[in-house]
Parts: C-alpha cells; sequence; structure tokens
C-alpha cells in the first residue's frame, strides 16, 4: 500500500552527486559567455550604433529606431556564432514568475525555401498573444492587447538555442501589465530625484543609480520524495506532516559542510549563473535543514532583479539534473525556518558616491544623513504600502512567525547612526552649522568612522535595517519578483527626496544659505518619521502594541494590506512621481486578490483530496488491522481477558475512529466554506472571505493529520515525513 513512500526513500538515499566538470577557464573569463554585453556589443556592433546604443543605456536617451536592424543584426550574429536558432522577448508578467514564447529566425525566402532573419521590428516590438496573462480588466477596459517592447538597459542572453531579450510588457494603451515597466518608471524617478539633491553638494553628479543585491534563500528535496508529496508538488508547501523530532534546534545546519550532492548543484549552478553574467558570490547552509542560500554581488536594480528572476528559473532547471525540486516557497515547512529573500539596496552616483555611506568631510556625512533621513520619511509615511509590495498569501506564512520581521514595518539604524540624529536633531542650531566669513561654513556633524558591521547587522528582527552603507529589506519574500518591492521603494523615496528638496528651495529662495536649509528641514525630518525607527525586538508582542501607538501600520490580513496600493497617500505617490496611474494600480490590486485566492483555493483542494483519500484510508486501514488483532486476542484469551490485553490497541482504535471524524468533518466544513467564499463576485471580498472563513479551517484539520501521523504504523503512511524530506539529501 505504500510502496510510493518507501520506494522514493530508497531511491533518494541511493542517489550520488552529479558530477559536475569545470570550465578549464578562469570565472572571471567564462563570465558573461552568454550575455549580449558591452564588450559584445563593441564588436559586433558599427561604431556609430554602439555610441548610440551605450547613450540610450547609460543616459536614457530616446531609443533611435533606425538603429534597431543593425542592432540586431550584430546580435544575429553572434547568436548564429553560438548555434542559436530562436528568440524570444522574455519578461515578468504579474504572475510570479517570467514569460517566453520562442519564435525561430526562420522566415519565407519567397522561392519556396527558407531564409533567417532576425530585424530590428522584432527586436524592438512584439505581440504576444496575452489574453491568458493576468491584466486585472486592464485589457478588457481599454479593449488593447498587450505588446511587449525591447529593454535595452538589460542585456540579451542566451539560454540553450535560444535568444532571449528582456522586455517590458504593456497594454497598447500604455498600460503596465508586469512588472518591469513601473519598475523602470520608478527608477528613473528616483535617479531624478536623487540627482537633484546630490546637487546641492556635488554639482557635477549627471545621475543616480538604485542598487540591488538579493539574497535567495531556498529548500532542495530529492525529487522522487518531492513526487510523492502531492501538497508540495501543487501547492509549493507541505500542508501536514507532524515535526521530525530533530530539525533545526542544533543549530548544526547553519554554516556547516554543504552536502556533496548540494555542492553539485550549487556548483553547476553558479557556473551557469556566472555565464549569463549574474555575479553570484556566496553559497552556504542556511537555518533550517536542506535550507541554502545564494548571493550576488549588487548590481543596478533593474538588472538585478532580471537576474534575480532568471537565477530562479535556472535554479529549477539545475536542481531537476541533481535529482532535486528547488523549494521556492516562503514557508514549505511548519515549525521550522521559512524562505526570504533579503533586499540590500542603497543609491549611489555616476560619480561613484554611495549615497547611503558615510564621507570624509562633514558635507559629506550631512549629505548622507539627507539620503538617511529621506529614505525613512519615504518608509515611514508608506510603510503599509511597503508591507503591502512584499505581501502575498505565500509570504504571510512567514511574516509574524518568530523568524521573520513581523508583519510590521520599521527601521534599525544601529547606536552610531541613532546618535548622529539625535545630535543633529537636539543640538543648538548654531552649534550645528556656522557661516564664517571667508571660510566658508562650518557643519558639526561628527565624524562618522567606518560603520561597524557588528554594531549594524546585530539585530536581525527588523524588516528594514540600516547595515553600514545601505539598508536591508528583510521582509521580501523568497518566491517574490524583488521588483514589487522595488517599486514602491524607489518610488517612495524619490517622493520624499522630491519633498525635500522643494522645502529646502524655498528656504534657499528666501536667503538662507543652502546648508543652514537642509540642516533646518533634516531637523524637522528627523522628528517626523522617528516613529520608523526602532532598535529593539521585533519578534517581541511589547513591539506590536508600540507600533500600534505610533501609528504604524499592523494589519495581518493579506488581501486587507493590499488595500494600501488604493490609499490617497498611495495614488497621488505614484501618480506625482510617473510611475502608475490609478487605473493601473486598481487593476494590479484585482491580480492580487485574485492569485490571493486562487492560491488558497488550490491548498483547500490538496488538503481535503489528501484527507479523504490518503490520511483517512491509511488510518481506517490500519485501525482495521488493530481491531482484527483485538479480534484474534479474545478468540485466544477470551473476551474478558482479551480486551484487557489489547488496551492500547482499543485505545488507538478509539483515537483514530475521533480523528478522522474531525477530520472528514473538518473538510466538509472547508468545502462548505468556499462554496459561500466562492459565489462572491468582488475579487477583494472574495479574498477577504477566504482569509477569514477557509483558511482559518486548514489548521484544525493539520493538526489531527500530524496526529495521526504518529500513532498509524510507520509502513502504512503514504507521504514522505518530514524527516525524510529534510535529511535525506
Ligand atoms: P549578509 O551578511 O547580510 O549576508 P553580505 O555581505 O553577504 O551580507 O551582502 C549581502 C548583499 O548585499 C550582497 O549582494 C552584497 O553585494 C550587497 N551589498 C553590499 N553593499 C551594498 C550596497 N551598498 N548596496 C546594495 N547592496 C549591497
Ligand atoms: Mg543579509
Amino acid at each position: 500500500m505504500t510502496s510510493l513512500r518507501f520506494d522514493a526513500v530508497a531511491e533518494a538515499s541511493r542517489r550520488k552527486p552529479v558530477e559536475v566538470i569545470s570550465p578549464v577557464e578562469r570565472p572571471s573569463e567564462f563570465f558573461g559567455k552568454k550575455v549580449f554585453n558591452r564588450q559584445k556589443m563593441y564588436k559586433y556592433l558599427p561604431s556609430k550604433v554602439y555610441d548610440k546604443l551605450i547613450d540610450v543605456i547609460d543616459n536614457g536617451a530616446q531609443l533611435d529606431r533606425s538603429i534597431a536592424d543593425a542592432v540586431a543584426a550584430g546580435m544575429k550574429q553572434w547568436a548564429d556564432e553560438n548555434g542559436v536558432t530562436h528568440y524570444t522577448h522574455w519578461f515578468q508578467p504579474l504572475t510570479e514568475g517570467t514569460a517566453e514564447k520562442h519564435d525561430a529566425f526562420i522566415e519565407h525566402d519567397g522561392k519556396g525555401g527558407m531564409i533567417e532573419e532576425f530585424s530590428g521590428k522584432l527586436l524592438v516590438q512584439q505581440e504576444p498573444d496575452a489574453s491568458s496573462f493576468p491584466s486585472g480588466g486592464i485589457r478588457s477596459t481599454f479593449e488593447a492587447r498587450g505588446y511587449s517592447a525591447w529593454d535595452p538597459t538589460s542585456p540579451v542572453f542566451i539560454i540553450d538555442d535560444t535568444l532571449c531579450i528582456p522586455t517590458i510588457f504593456i497594454s497598447y494603451t500604455g498600460e503596465a501589465l508586469d512588472y518591469k515597466a513601473p519598475l523602470l518608471r520608478a527608477l528613473h524617478a528616483v535617479n531624478v530625484a536623487a540627482t537633484d539633491v546630490c546637487h546641492y553638494f556635488y554639482p557635477d553628479v549627471k545621475k543616480c543609480i538604485s542598487n540591488l543585491g538579493w539574497e535567495q534563500e531556498y529548500f532542495l528535496v530529492d525529487e522522487d520524495l518531492y513526487a510523492a508529496r502531492p501538497d508540495l508538488m501543487l501547492t509549493g508547501r507541505t500542508l501536514m506532516g507532524h515535526s521530525s523530532a530533530k530539525d533545526q534546534q542544533m543549530d548544526d545546519h547553519y554554516f556547516g559542510t554543504i552536502p556533496e550532492r548540494v555542492q553539485a548543484f550549487m556548483k553547476d549552478l553558479e557556473i551557469q549563473a556566472l555565464e549569463l553574467g549574474i555575479p553570484c558570490k556566496t553559497r552556504h547552509n542556511e537555518v533550517a535543514p536542506n535550507q541554502f542560500e545564494c548571493a550576488p554581488i549588487f548590481e543596478e536594480t533593474n538588472l538585478a532583479v532580471d537576474h534575480n528572476m532568471l537565477l530562479m528559473s535556472l535554479m529549477k532547471k539545475v536542481a531537476r539534473k541533481h535529482g532535486f525540486q528547488v523549494l521556492l516557497h516562503e514557508k514549505p515547512f511548519d515549525g521550522i525556518n521559512g524562505s526570504g529573500k533579503h533586499n540590500n539596496w542603497s543609491l549611489s552616483t555616476d560619480t561613484g558616491i554611495l549615497l547611503h555611506g558615510p564621507g570624509k568631510t562633514p558635507e559629506d556625512n550631512l549629505r548622507f544623513m539627507v539620503f538617511i533621513v529621506e529614505t525613512l520619511m519615504g518608509v515611514y509615511k508608506h510603510n503599509g504600502l511597503l508591507k503591502a509590495s512584499i505581501m502575498s498569501a505565500t509570504n504571510a506564512h512567514r511574516l509574524g512567525a518568530n523568524e521573520a520581521p513581523p508583519a510590521i514595518i520599521s527601521s534599525f539604524l544601529g547606536k552610531q547612526v541613532s546618535d548622529i540624529l539625535d545630535h543633529i536633531e537636539k543640538a543648538d542650531k548654531k552649534d550645528l552649522f556656522n557661516i564664517k566669513g571667508k571660510e566658508g561654513v562650518t557643519i558639526d556633524i561628527p565624524e562618522i568612522p567606518d560603520i561597524m558591521r557588528d554594531n549594524t547587522d546585530r539585530n536581525r528582527t527588523s524588516p528594514f535595517a540600516f547595515t553600514g552603507n545601505r539598508f536591508e529589506f528583510r521582509a521580501v519574500g523568497s518566491e517574490a519578483n524583488c521588483a514589487s518591492a522595488m517599486i514602491v521603494l524607489n518610488t517612495a523615496v524619490a517622493e520624499a527626496l522630491t519633498d525635500f528638496k522643494k522645502r529646502v528651495d524655498a528656504i534657499i529662495a528666501k536667503g538662507e544659505d543652502k546648508f543652514s536649509a537642509i540642516i533646518d528641514v533634516l531637523r524637522s525630518d528627523i522628528k517626523t518619521c522617528a516613529p520608523i525607527h526602532f532598535d529593539g525586538n521585533g519578534y517581541s508582542d511589547e513591539w506590536v502594541a508600540e507600533a500600534e501607538k505610533r501609528g504604524l501600520d499592523t494589519e495581518k490580513s493579506c488581501p486587507v494590506i493590499f488595500d494600501r496600493y488604493l490609499d490617497d497617500a498611495s495614488i497621488k505617490m505614484f501618480e506625482s512621481m510617473g510611475v502608475m496611474k490609478e487605473n493601473e494600480l486598481k487593476a494590479r490590486n484585482e491580480v492580487k486578490w485574485e492569485t490571493y485566492t486562487k492560491k488558497l483555493q488550490i491548498e483547500a483542494r490538496v488538503l481535503g483530496d489528501l484527507s479523504m483519500n490518503h490520511i483517512i484510508p491509511v488510518a481506517t486501514h490500519y485501525q482495521s488491522q488493530l481491531a482484527k488483532n483485538v479480534e484474534n486476542m479474545m478468540d485466544i484469551f477470551g473476551a474478558e481477558e482479551g480486551k484487557k490485553l489489547s488496551e492500547r490497541n482499543l485505545k488507538i482504535i478509539k483515537e483514530i475512529a475521533e480523528r478522522t471524524s474531525i477530520i472528514e468533518k473538518g473538510v466538509e466544513d472547508l468545502v462548505n466554506a468556499r462554496k459561500v467564499a466562492n459565489k462572491i463576485e468582488d475579487a477583494r471580498e472574495k479574498a477577504v472571505a477566504y482569509h477569514d472563513t477557509v483558511e482559518s479551517k486548514f489548521q484544525p484539520i493539520r493538526y489531527q493529520i500530524d496526529k495521526l501521523e504518529l500513532v498509524v504504523a510507520d509502513e502504512l503512511w503514504t507521504l514522505p515525513k518530514y524527516r525524510e524530506l529534510l535529511f535525506i539529501r
């Protein structure tokens, strides 16, 4: 009856590491081998075309359609030399993955044969049949089809025999149907706003760059065990399973020796990632058994987002080759840590200044403080929205469970930065700032020694922590597209910087010195955003009460948190920064609610199915075995003694009867709750009903199943157990 589980365990235990042959070249040599990067552009494009394209990439110049044919020809030549036969526009629809539709280069030659062709037109724009991608009704509202358009700022790359062209995906009337289009607009907004503020300090700055360094956490599970767990296969997480006697309590996995099969997987993944230009740097075991992390060096945010999407899909592919399935779900297993994707974020200039890092002069440090405080202003003003940007049906399991930041956004700054903010806020203005005749101005901002990582990195409970020269947004989910968080963060900071500049300029216009004006506004903002600053323990109950007092968003329900996108302040921010319009936000929220509902719907079905056709049959089968045994005992010893000797079995028979009937009743309730919720038309109301009345029915069922797992004979249990999923590798 149970052979699948035991076959899977046997198969998984026998598996040997797959040999990975290292390339003969050094990593620095094969890095970017499959990317049409600048070196290749230089080699394959006429020099005038190259210059124009670089101007588009570096300075956001308008793409001149007349160069598109030449660029396409250069790309095609490079692609041919690499055995490429197909091309695809590669984009990021509002599902969590990426989308691609491959087309061969071939065209009719008009003489009955074929020619291979790739023109500028095909490079620049395509019209994928978009009807199956979520759009939240935008397309029906605007009666427009979606099209994908080339993003020249993210380089084209090769996967197998296909040339992949990163694109945005928008409707004909310009509404974003993807993550990349609003991300590019947000990055443009923050560039403009930050460059303007930079000019107070550094007049030669032409451009500000948003940087992102993500850290991808994931689990690996043997593929045979995975195949024997329908819940993992269909929902990405285990909907049942008693905790393993041993899991992460010994802390023996974190940074431990990487298991051999996993090491081979990582090596393979890294080689392929490096070839695709993803600068993978760190790999290690994470806290939970079979949990790992991969982190590249930070890059410009748009590129970093593409690279993360690419890495996630690469991981899935490479894992299969090594007999694994990769789990990107934020909470695949109950009772042990889930997975996140820390987003290390900062702004820097084209002149090489890290704006979130301290500098050598008092002016530098004033600039440092401006960027820290205005980031906090953005995060404070839009803390609920920022939470909405990382919220999902899956990440909801992780946030607020004592391992990940709570479902409240706050920022940890550490003692040094906190002290400086205090000093600026409280010191006498005359002491802080002075105009000293010919010498110019003096600004009394204390020297900032190289900020110690120890000091800033210690607080692991903060969702948005300052870590020396960047902020680390830790609440982002492992499965998410980082763009969602990056759109909100960059837009919020763009708005804060824009607003800051306006107020400073108003004071300067009255004849005030610019540094004096900056200090005035800074002092006022330090007070305003103080509620977002929290260096204490984010896991404590007191923090929830305190955060409420401070007016921070403490809502826990995922579908309700999505409402923050439609707050007046959010719409105003997105519209004024040119990132998204109200109709786009509304449409996207429809998609969020629908996705939420669908995920829960699938989970509810799987839970129901497994309960009825795995758990209850197995439990009753075991129960019959026990009953048979009791009968035999009574035959042998007579009714009375036989019963007495069968006390334990009788107890279990009863327990199984009780538990299975609770499960059955639970599943019935679950089905009924779903039926009621399914009748609701409105996407938001439906998602709320799923949250309030459907999801709440999962845990009581699971509880009984997990208890049954403890009493039913191991040999009969069909689903691979936690200890097998977590320790076989
Ligand atoms: P952790 O201790 O959190 O694991 P790491 O030193 O491994 O931190 O860095 C995590 C990520 O942060 C890496 O991708 C790294 O390149 C990135 N990072 C470092 N400095 C910055 C910065 N100034 N801006 C953005 N990302 C950064
Ligand atoms: Mg980190």
